[in-house]
């Protein structure tokens, strides 16, 4: 098959097993081109609750059909590559957590989506990059807040709301490259752009980047909303760089400058169409979550959710 009978095969597929196909904008960009929601963590948490299709492939990487599979128990949830991971949820995992919670009577555990089932059962709330700060702002001042499991996200909710909070020493192996150093070195040569960071990132906290008028702290659909609605011509962007694809093709008149090459997530970027395919005709491969595991997790998801 050549991709264009490929894009007509998914589609007829798609019908038949009446299938939502959902991605990341990290995903390949065949993928994200395909996908019937695009979006970023938040909103594909949101999507995977409410739609109506009985099967959801998830073109991302595993916490992510997980949390579908989680929010979604009577549907079936695919992902079309088996071991697509991610450094930040293999950070920790629920007996960590269990221990680190014994070590803080008392503290209210929030715990970004990026994380397995078994670490979201042990979780009192989720965020996601789009609403950390929202929902660290919605816990009692007079509690201790253990936040998991990214230590620059972390860092940068603390700082820029002032909250005392314990940190797990987690981080996202793409996001972790991007320095403060780079992104100064880009703007001295770039001064008209303005700077687009996940926050992520490695210099997500750093008061050379929190004081650079030119520098803004955003989740990924933080940076498409930024780039659409900004009168700039530049940006330079400090993310994964799929984010590039959907970026210049909704604003074709913009030029985006990424921080870096090498900040390509090898996970997200395993779902070919090929794959896609494979999942939806065979109905590959299944993302199960164990019911006592999931009626705990679900908790903290709906919690986040429902802010
Ligand atoms: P957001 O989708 O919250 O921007 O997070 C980015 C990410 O790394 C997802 O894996
Ligand atoms: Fe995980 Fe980072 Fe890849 Fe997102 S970009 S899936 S946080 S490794």
């Amino acid at each position: 098959m050549n991709k264009n009978e490929m894009i007509q095969a998914i589609g007829k597929l798609k019908q038949e097993k009446n299938a939502i196909i959902l991605a990341h904008y990290y995903s390949d960009p065949d993928i994200q081109d395909i996908a019937d929601f695009l979006g970023d963590s938040l909103e594909l948490s949101r999507k995977a609750a409410t739609t109506s299709a009985e099967v959801i492939v998830f073109c991302g990487v595993h916490f992510m059909a997980e949390t579908a599979a989680i929010l979604s128990p009577s549907k079936k949830v695919l992902i079309p590559v088996q071991g697509a991971g991610c450094s930040l949820a293999d950070g920790i995992n629920g007996e960590q957590l269990r221990q680190w919670k014994e070590q803080h009577p008392g503290g209210v555990v929030v715990s970004y989506v990026n994380t397995t089932a078994d670490t979201k059962a042990e979780t009192d709330i989720c965020c996601t990059s789009a609403n950390a700060v929202k929902v660290v702002g919605s816990i009692p001042a007079d509690k201790e807040v253990l936040f998991v499991p990214d230590l620059h996200l972390g860092s940068y909710i603390a700082k820029t709301t002032g909250r005392k909070m314990e940190i797990w020493n987690g981080n996202c192996e793409v996001h972790h490259l991007i320095t403060a150093g780079a992104i100064l070195d880009l703007l001295a040569q770039y001064p008209d752009a303005d700077v687009l960071i996940h926050p992520e990132s490695h210099c997500s906290a750093d008061d050379s980047i929190l004081n650079n008028p030119s520098c803004y702290i955003y989740s990924t659909s933080g940076i498409m909303k930024h780039a659409r609605e900004s009168a700039k011509k530049r940006f330079i962007i400090a993310t994964e760089n799929g984010a590039l694809h959907k970026l210049r093709k909704d604003n074709p008149e913009k030029e985006f400058i990424p921080v870096d090459a090498l900040t390509v997530c090898k996970n997200m970027k395993k779902t070919s169409l090929e794959d896609l395919y494979n999942a939806l005709l065979k109905g590959q491969y299944q993302v199960k979550v164990e019911k006592p595991i999931a009626e705990k997790a679900v908790i903290p998801v709906q919690r986040m959710l429902s802010l």
